[in-house]
This record gives C-alpha cells, sequence and structure tokens, in this order.
C-alpha cells in the first residue's frame, strides 16, 4: 500500500526534510486512468474532492472525511473556465500549488490531480452537461446562465476520469451540490454523493478561497452574513411562517453593512429550489452579496415542522 501510493516517479516532496509527507501530483488524464484502472483492479474503495484549490479547512474537512472512509483519495485542482463568466474573477482566483501539496500530503491524499485546462478541454471540444433549469436559473445561477452548466459539464468529465465511489461536497455551494445530485440520479453515474456541513471562521463566517480578497474592513462587515441567516433560523424557530417578512428583516440585517452589496436573499423548498408561499418543510435560507472584489455565499437549512 505505502509502495502503491509512493511510487511515482512524479511525487513532490511536500516537505523535502521528512521522507513520509508526499503525495503523487497527476497532470494528465491518461495517467489519472491508469492509476485508477490499478486501483479499480486491487478493489481498492475511491474517495474524490473535486476542489478549485487555495486549500483552506472546508477541503480539508471533506479530504478527511474521504480518508476516513476510502481506501484511496484523489483530490483535484482544476479553476474550470467553463463555470467563470467572461467579467468573473478566473484569472484573479487565488492560486498555491506548493501549499496545497503539502496540505494535501499532509493530509494522506493519494493523488493530487491538477490538469490544465488544455488537457481538460482540447481545441475540439464541444460537449455540455446540464440539467432542468429550474435547478440552474435560480440563486446563483439567475444571473449567470453558463455557471452550472460548466460545473456539470466539467464534474461529469472528473467522475468519468476518476470513478470514485465516493463524492465529498460542502454544504456552502448547496444549489451545486444539489445539481450534481440531480445529473448523478438523472444520468445513473455509479457514484455516491457524501455532502459536509460547512466550515466556518470563528465569528461565523464560512471559510473560503475568496475571502483572501477582503480587506480588514470588508472581512469585519463579512460576519453579518452568517448573522443574517442565524436571524432567519431564530425567526423561523419562533414560528414565522411569512416569507415576505422574513426576507425583508434578513436583508434589512444586511444593509446594516454599507460595505455589503446584497445579489440575493431567498428561501426556497431545499429539495426543488422554488419558492414557497409558506415557510414549512425544509426550507433553505441562501444569501449572496458582493463585498469589495469578493462574491461571497452561505446558506442554512431549516427544518419548519408543517402545520406549527
Ligand atoms: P471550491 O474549491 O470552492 O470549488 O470548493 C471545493 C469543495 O469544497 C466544494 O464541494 C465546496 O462546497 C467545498 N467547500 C468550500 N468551502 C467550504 C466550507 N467552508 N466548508 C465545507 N466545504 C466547503
Amino acid at each position: 500500500m505505502i509502495a502503491e501510493r509512493n511510487s511515482a516517479a512524479s511525487s513532490i516532496g511536500a516537505n523535502k526534510t521528512k521522507r513520509t509527507a508526499k503525495v503523487k501530483v497527476v497532470t494528465t488524464i491518461r495517467e489519472m486512468e491508469i492509476v485508477i484502472e490499478r486501483w479499480r483492479g486491487n478493489r481498492k474503495k475511491i474517495g474524490f474532492v473535486p476542489t478549485m484549490g487555495a486549500f483552506h479547512e472546508g477541503h480539508l474537512s471533506l479530504i478527511r472525511e474521504a480518508r476516513k472512509t476510502c481506501d484511496r483519495v484523489v483530490a483535484s485542482i482544476f479553476v474550470n473556465p467553463l463555470q467563470f463568466g467572461p467579467q468573473e474573477d478566473q484569472e484573479a482566483y487565488p492560486r498555491d500549488l506548493k501549499r496545497d501539496t503539502r496540505l494535501a500530503a499532509q493530509e494522506k491524499v493519494d493523488v493530487l490531480f491538477v490538469p490544465a485546462a488544455k488537457e481538460m478541454y482540447p481545441p475540439d471540444f464541444t460537449a455540455q452537461v446540464k440539467v432542468g433549469d429550474q435547478y440552474i436559473r435560480t440563486l446563483c445561477g439567475k444571473n449567470r446562465p453558463e455557471h452550472f452548466a460548466g460545473v456539470t459539464t466539467v464534474v461529469t468529465k472528473l467522475l468519468n476520469i476518476i470513478r470514485p465511489h465516493k463524492t465529498f461536497l460542502g454544504q456552502k455551494d448547496y444549489q451545486q451540490v444539489l445539481i450534481i445530485q440531480r445529473m448523478v440520479v438523472d444520468l445513473n453515474v455509479g457514484c455516491e454523493i457524501v455532502v459536509l456541513p460547512t466550515i466556518r471562521e470563528n465569528d461565523g463566517l464560512a471559510k473560503s478561497s475568496r475571502n483572501s480578497y477582503l480587506s480588514e474592513e470588508e472581512r469585519r462587515a463579512a460576519p453579518a452574513i452568517y448573522q443574517a441567516l442565524k436571524l432567519a433560523e431564530g425567526m423561523l424557530q419562533v414560528g414565522e411562517r411569512n416569507p415576505k417578512d422574513m426576507l425583508e428583516a434578513v436583508t434589512k440585517r444586511l444593509r446594516t453593512e454599507s460595505l455589503m452589496d446584497v445579489e440575493y436573499v431567498a428561501a426556497k423548498n431545499a429539495y426543488t429550489l422554488e419558492d414557497v408561499n409558506i415557510l414549512a418543510g425544509r426550507i433553505l435560507v441562501a444569501i449572496a452579496v458582493r463585498l469589495g472584489k469578493a462574491r461571497l455565499i452561505d446558506n442554512i437549512m431549516v427544518d419548519v415542522p408543517s402545520g406549527s
């Protein structure tokens, strides 16, 4: 097992003085497929954590769960051009492969898959995978029509290459989770989706690679997002059932931070992402804001007993 993990010529020493902390970095699809073929032949259970890199505790929580429950762990780092709009932050997106490699080694990831854009999308690439508009044209997809088609297309490619038994995703990107679950069911992708809770800073701000864009002042304002979500949760717990009233209160809370530009505040049926007339059942409360250069999202799920 150790021999298999460390056998690659492309292994990068995460810390050159410590011989044990190494992770195999694979950049080509062909090499990744060869590794997977061997693992599958040896009946290894493969866990997969797709990311865009710049690792934080949110990513590491997914990797740790994969490590705990699978024989082999692949994490991918790919800043997917298909899911960025023309005005978005693809070029500026934080990248630190050296640090990510060191963290992946510490967490005993077996392979870090880091393909270049031209490896994933050769010039003759034209295919697209997408789920229905009711999932992709709302919330984070409302003003970014191509975003979630870009996500499902790249995730399909990654799942076809890595053929994992389990894929680990964060609730922080809840709409993405729902869309990937829909795709996996609809297209009979034989992979279990494991969803893990949002990891937060001590003041409640959800960990995100994009938090590094925040100035000191913006960082001070950012916890208002989670406070606004907690306000919604509190209102639901004391019996608020009118979505309009709740959303107004949440928006008002966010607007107490003048730096915050609210993109949306929404309460949805958590299974279908449909609007609700009455707050009952499993409710997703979701927020997207712009804060300086960062676009930040967060959400909570609340189970509201029907008829209460
Ligand atoms: P990203 O690199 O931002 O595309 O995220 C890669 C994976 O990490 C996705 O499944 C995200 O939902 C998950 N993730 C991002 N932030 C967090 C967080 N704060 N807590 C838990 N999971 C997260």
